[in-house]
């Protein structure tokens, strides 16, 4: 099936700056007239001004008293009315009236001309990189108009305190006995009630425990109230990780630039490029096909006939209400979808699944388990509850019940690029690619026994996703597993491109997701937050996100391979000309 075509697909087409964009700061002002320091500019108009409006009422006089015509003028009279309108003229901009600059610098709407172009391979990613606006906006003038720019909404404040923190004296007796090992590191927090204050005194306290340095790691700039009892303990300072942005990237119809918080030079520009390839080519259809966290805790019985029965009652559809009433207590928005057994002896597992509202619903669905646990202990007083994860779940561990069953959020991404888009944008034909696909994420991944792996990087993109928006990034485990698929369409000359998903573990709410700089990044997606009309959808839209990311990134690498640019781009994005000897030090 064709993905929908949105918008005009032209054949590729790279533009450039036909002039430069005069932008706001780069304005010519009157002052800048002359060569001169300010005041002496001011003070030589002035003086023009009032001087020659002196001559020129003098000489009107002169006229009326000699009868002479008005239209008559001298050459000196000519340069005195030229002189009159370049002193007014800067004198209106002294005070403050810019018109004549707004008219003469009024930029013009058609800053972008349309040049057909052969690119060179070599130069692709490094004009990817350098340029100033997103791929699709540079590379289609055919594009609709973006809607009027929004005005920048501040997310969240960040905080409000002194840029660089001074210890005291108080301080230091508490470093001290932090040292001595009288004060508990871990109680700074509570004792102090100053969480940054804790964090300075711990980190002191810590570099001379250890003998060495954290200098380069900072300590001010960051709220630590924020991640009390939620994100972090024990904080000394956090660590920076830049953010890339890619795309737009068109998905479902809707344009998205994506943050990407990555230390792997060339993942952004590559991804950069798989956006733009599908943008030419119509956008990406992106389909959530499940949504539902799990858990699933080990119960011990003294028979395997014991477990067998938990089981039976556990699967029974007659229950299933039971169960669930008493699940859903938890949360208003954790509801239980189903419950699936595996039985090892005397051992079951009960992998709950359950829906979690916009949160990832690690909590939640952990919160509806114990009270099914605490339920069944009265039907089943001999049940020994093992442990509530009993690794059957499973998180933050390649396992077939997740590539199999799903958890979290299952989704399916599809695209179709035209052929010229393969070879202008891509560098590489749609004949490769599906041979390439075919030999590697299929026939190789099978050869190495992989476990959800069938694609060339998913995790690269889902983790530095993952990371920019507050997720949690160890579960880039299971939500990396994919599989791509590529296949010749339309008489062999367009690619039909797939990748499928089961096990995308995202959520806009809890967690890390709440942090000023994440949920920065999720309100440039548009998904920041719990969803108002719908309870779900920001989570879910997230995730259709995150799978057509992974798409536009498997089409950029799988190219570069096909095409052989792979070791070239990384070891002119990877690999830095600074002597790296000198950092070790
Ligand atoms: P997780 O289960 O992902 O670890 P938390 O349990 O920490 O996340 O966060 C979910 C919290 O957010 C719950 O207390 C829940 O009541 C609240 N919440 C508010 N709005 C929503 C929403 N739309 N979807 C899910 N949870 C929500």
């Amino acid at each position: 099936m064709e993905a929908p075509r949105l918008y005009s697909t032209k054949p590729v087409q790279s533009l450039k700056p036909s002039k430069k964009i005069p932008l706001e700061e780069d304005h010519g002002k009157a002052s800048d007239a002359l060569p001169l320091p300010l005041h002496l500019t001011n003070a030589l108009f002035f003086t023009l001004f009032f001087s020659v409006v002196y001559f020129l009422l003098s000489r009107w006089r002169e006229k009326i008293r000699t009868s002479t015509p008005l239209h008559v003028v001298t050459f000196s009279e000519i340069i005195a009315i030229l002189s009159f309108l370049a002193s007014f003229i800067y004198l209106l901009g002294f005070f403050g009236i810019d018109f004549v600059q707004s008219l003469v610098f009024q930029p013009s709407p058609d800053v972008w001309i349309a040049e057909d172009e052969e690119e060179d391979d070599e130069v692709l990613l490094a004009k990817e990189d350098a340029r100033k606006v997103p791929c699709g906006q540079a590379l289609d003038c055919s594009l609709p108009p973006l809607p009027p720019a929004a005005p920048i909404v501040t997310v969240q404040k960040v905080f409000d305190e002194k840029p660089v923190t001074v210890l005291t004296e108080e301080d230091e007796e508490i470093i001290k006995s932090v040292v001595a090992g009288t004060t508990p590191s871990y109680s700074l927090e509570s004792k102090l009630g100053d969480c940054k204050r804790a964090a300075a005194i711990r980190r002191e306290a810590l570099q001379r425990l250890t003998g060495k340095s954290l200098s380069g790691l900072p300590l001010d700039g960051f709220d630590y109230e924020s991640i009390l009892g939620q994100c972090c303990e024990m904080p000394v300072g956090y660590v920076q990780i830049p953010v890339g942005i890619s795309g737009p990237l068109l998905v479902n119809g809707r344009e998205y630039s994506v943050p990407m918080a990555t230390t792997e030079g060339c993942l952004v520009a590559s991804t950069n490029r798989g956006c733009k390839a599908i943008h030419l080519s119509g956008g990406a259809t992106s389909v959530l096909l499940k949504d539902g966290m799990t858990r699933a805790p080990c119960v011990r019985f003294g028979t395997a006939k014991r477990a067998a029965d938990l089981k039976l009652y556990l699967e029974d559809p007659d229950n299933f209400e039971t169960l669930s009433v008493v699940f859903n207590r938890s949360s208003r928005f954790g509801r239980l979808q189903g419950i699936k057994c595996a039985i090892a002896g005397k051992n079951l597992y009960i992998r709950f699944t359950c829906s979690t509202g916009d949160a990832m619903g690690m909590n939640m669905v952990s919160k509806g388990v114990q009270n099914v646990l605490d339920f069944l202990q009265t039907d089943f007083p001999d049940m020994d509850v093992i442990g509530i994860s009993g690794n059957f779940c499973s998180d933050k561990k390649p396992a077939a019940v997740n590539w199999i069953e799903g958890r979290g959020k299952s989704v399916v991404c599809e695209a179709i690029i035209k052929g010229d888009v393969v070879r202008k944008v891509l560098k590489t034909s749609v004949e490769s690619l599906v041979e390439l696909n075919m030999l590697k994420n299929l026939t190789g991944s099978a050869m190495a026994g992989a476990l959800g792996g069938f694609n060339a990087h998913a995790s690269n993109i889902v983790t530095a996703i993952y990371i920019a928006t507050g997720q949690d990034p160890a579960q880039n485990v299971e939500s990396s597993h994919c599989i791509t698929m590529m296949e010749a369409v339309n008489e062999g000359k367009d690619l039909h491109i797939s990748v499928t998903m089961p096990s995308i573990e995202v959520g806009t709410v809890g967690g890390g997701t709440q942090l000023a700089s994440q949920s920065a990044c999720l309100n440039l997606l548009g998904v920041k937050g719990a969803s108002k009309e719908t309870p779900g959808a920001n989570s879910r839209m997230l995730a259709t996100i995150v799978a057509g990311a992974v798409l536009a990134g498997e089409l950029s690498l799988m190219s570069a391979l096909a095409a052989g640019q792979l070791v070239k781009s990384h070891m002119k994005y990877n690999r830095s000309s600074k002597d790296v000897s000198k950092a070790s030090s």
